[in-house]
């Protein structure tokens, strides 16, 4: 990997991210929501658009894609199981795509929960996880059961504790409410919670993370530990049977809280 190649986060819509890697000559952009601060980018910085990658069909992660390729007309990357107007190209778990003109390559994670055919790509100590595991909390079940979710967030825990956590909103603060309502006594949580004020005081996105934070923090990955599971058991006034039930139970909490 050339040690020129950077990921910066375009704004779009009240909370959106989307991540453009570049080189200051190509560009690799993922789930551009929207077209117009996306062009603005490359054309400020001087990029030649060189891909898309997709992680899931909502039109926050995909609206932006009739713009850029009416200007760019790009290879496009996307689930395989999803229906994205645009994307040339259809990806699953064990496919691996190359992007010669950064000089970088990733993997595909098949990430389901969120949506049924959500996907993630992992690769240059980078995970770009789309609406799947956010900084301090992880997506809504709008397609998917929890198990599934479940299993899709043990995959993306299970991934080198350095691999910098690129997912498309900026949640953190909420999360990290509901985190210490949680857990309040763990104090890398309390840590990360004065952190991530201070950023968002200064303007400052709270994202990337890295996956040992979450994994310390994150209570969504954390459902195998005691004082989680007594929490929803407090919560709810139900002994939760598996970790399975743990997760749903506080995907269900975090719904209404
Ligand atoms: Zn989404
Ligand atoms: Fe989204």
């Amino acid at each position: 990997m050339s040690n020129t190649i950077q990921v910066s986060g375009v704004s779009a819509f009240k909370d959106n991210y989307i991540w453009v890697i570049h080189d200051k000559r190509h560009a690799v952009v993922v789930d551009p929501g929207d077209a117009a601060p996306v062009l603005r980018f490359l054309q400020e910085q001087h990029l030649t658009l060189a891909a898309v990658l997709i992680t899931h069909h909502h039109a926050d992660h995909v609206g932006g894609l009739p713009g850029i390729l009416a200007v760019s007309p790009v290879t496009v990357y996307g689930p395989r199981s999803e229906a994205i107007d645009g994307v040339t190209h259809l990806l699953a778990e064990t496919d691996r795509i190359t992007l010669p003109q950064l000089g970088i390559s990733f993997r595909v994670l098949d990430i389901p929960g969120h949506t049924a055919g959500h996907i993630g790509y992992v690769g240059e100590g980078w995970l770009f996880c789309g609406d799947t595991l956010f900084a301090c909390g992880c997506g809504r079940l709008f397609e998917g059961t929890p198990a599934q979710m479940s299993d899709s967030l043990d995959k993306l825990a299970s991934l080198p504790e350095n691999t910098a956590v690129y997912c498309a909103h900026e949640y953190t603060l909420s999360n990290i409410a509901f985190a210490l309502t949680v857990e309040p006594d763990n104090a890398r949580l309390q840590q990360r919670a004065l952190k991530a004020a201070e950023d968002r005081r200064q303007s400052r996105p709270t994202v990337p993370s890295t996956l040992a934070l979450e994994r310390d923090t994150n209570p969504f990955l954390r459902c195998r530990i005691p004082a989680i599971a007594q929490a929803v058991e407090s919560h709810t006034g139900t002994h939760p049977v598996d970790t399975t039930a743990v997760f749903a139970a506080l995907r269900q909490w975090k719904n209404t809280f």
